[in-house]
């Protein structure tokens, strides 16, 4: 793989700094070389800065790329296998156009890096039952923008995945153009493809902007190094509440998800696709994802956790959410019920109060931007919120209401799911 030496880093007391830019991105120590002024610094290479940083360097923006971890690092929000990419959102229509459009973004991506299995098509079944407002909604909002979908009913249900027990499920939305992305490795991709188009990469963490008012001049890493760019993006997930305590310690609440890998009988093509859909039954807060690279057959509570420190939490998974999560599949997927666990992981959801992403300026320092608040369904529309906090940035446009820090309140009522 080609190395590309590029650097960027300077200290208030003179260039010392530097970074080194690999394909998949990652750091490899310091060489020292002058300094020099970014358009624009994006703190945090998960989904969102990554997409973020790729779409400014499109727009011809020289832009620097600091992690603390690296690219979709196994702590961040973005460092699962899988992530679920659906159409549906009830009514809220902007997610399913941003979707739609990422959807296509991710694909372009994919191919042009010679990875396009990196999206899954398997497909996503909606359960649901009686006059359910969530899938209801859905099923009007995929008709109206033209999205691909079926409406199934309960026989047609059993007849097409015998492998389910539907239990009290009388109906369901079907998204055939719809599936999984293979979350770390895409978002160390979309890294790759912005570092090899001129984006420079450097692993360090960022330390909090000092309080104050006006532009910022600088951000300081742990090692003292400062980058120095016209405008800052700080897309650090669920640290932002970290790095922003006043603003956003109460505003952004991470909580501890747990997600599960049951394995089925070997040779089984039953819990695969494309016999198995990625599928999701909101009335029990749960979901799950089809057994792809062998992992297993995932599934997880998409019911909020504990709070969650993402540096400092241990990752191992709990036997009372197992217990839950297992019975759920032992009923619903009857095959699969004495099956093992093969695999785990804990991440965490960094939810606003509601759901909807928070992009919206730093209120006293015009420079920043706090970009986050993917609560648990931001991964699929990385390629879309990119564009549009790139156009932000680059535009100055007004912020749209609903990614406003106005509308991030102190108290938890979800209302994106
Ligand atoms: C279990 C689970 C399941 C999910 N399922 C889905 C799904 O199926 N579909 C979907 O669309 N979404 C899903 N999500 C949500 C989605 O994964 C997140 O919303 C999204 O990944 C958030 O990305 P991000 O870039 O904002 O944050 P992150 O991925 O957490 O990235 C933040 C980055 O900032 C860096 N950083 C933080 N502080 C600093 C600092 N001081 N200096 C430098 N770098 C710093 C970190 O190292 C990290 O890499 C799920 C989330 C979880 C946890």
């Amino acid at each position: 793989m080609k190395t590309s030496r590029r650097t960027f880093v300077k200290t208030a007391a003179g260039v010392v700094g530097a970074a080194l830019a690999r394909t998949r991105a990652r750091a490899e120590g310091p060489a020292v070389t002058a300094g020099r002024s970014y358009d624009v610094a994006v703190i945090g290479a998960g989904v969102f800065g990554a997409w973020t940083a790729h779409h400014l360097r499109q727009s011809g923006r020289t832009v620097a790329l600091v992690d603390a971890y690296g690219p979709a690092t196994a702590r961040a929000s973005s460092g699962g296998h899988t992530r679920v990419i659906r159409m549906g959102y009830g009514d809220q229509e902007v997610y399913t156009r941003w979707s739609m459009r990422s959807l296509g973004l991710w694909k372009a991506l994919f191919e042009k890096m010679g990875r396009p299995w990196l999206f899954h098509p398997a497909g996503v079944l909606w359960m649901a039952r009686g006059e359910d407002p969530l899938t209801t909604t859905t099923l009007a909002t995929l008709q109206r923008m033209g999205v691909p979908h079926e409406r199934l009913g309960r026989s047609d249900l059993d007849r097409r995945w015998p492998q389910i027990d539907f239990g009290p499920t009388t109906w369901a939305i079907h998204e055939p153009e719809s599936g999984l992305l293979f979350a770390y490795r895409a978002v160390q991709a979309v890294v790759e493809a912005a570092t090899a188009a001129g984006v420079e990469y450097l692993q360090e963490r960022v330390s909090p902007p000092p309080a104050g008012k006006g532009s910022l001049a600088a951000v300081t890493t742990a090692s003292g190094r400062a980058v120095v760019a016209g405008t800052y993006v700080f897309a650090c997930g669920p640290w932002l509440p970290k790095l922003f305590p006043d603003l956003l310690g109460e505003r952004i609440f991470p909580t501890r998800q747990e997600v599960f890998y049951f394995g089925p009988a070997p040779g089984d093509p039953r819990f695969r696709p494309p016999a198995m859909p990625v599928w999701v039954d909101f009335a029990e807060e749960i979901y799950g994802l089809p057994d792809v690279e062998g992992r297993g057959f995932k599934a997880s509570l998409d019911r909020h956790g504990p709070a969650f420190d993402p540096d400092t939490g241990e990752r191992t998974v709990t036997p009372q959410t197992l217990a839950t999560v297992r019975e759920f599949v032992g009923r619903r997927f009857p095959a699969l019920k004495d099956s093992p666990l093969v695999f785990s992981e804990v991440c965490q959801y960094e939810n606003t109060s509601n759901g909807d992403f928070l992009i919206d300026r730093h209120p006293e320092r015009d420079n920043i931007w706090l970009v986050g608040g993917g609560s648990g369904h931001g991964f699929k529309h990385g390629p879309a919120l990119g564009e549009h906090v790139a156009a932000r940035v680059l535009d100055g446009g007004k912020v749209d209401d609903r990614f406003s820090l106005a509308t991030k309140a102190k108290v938890q009522k979800r209302a994106v799911y």
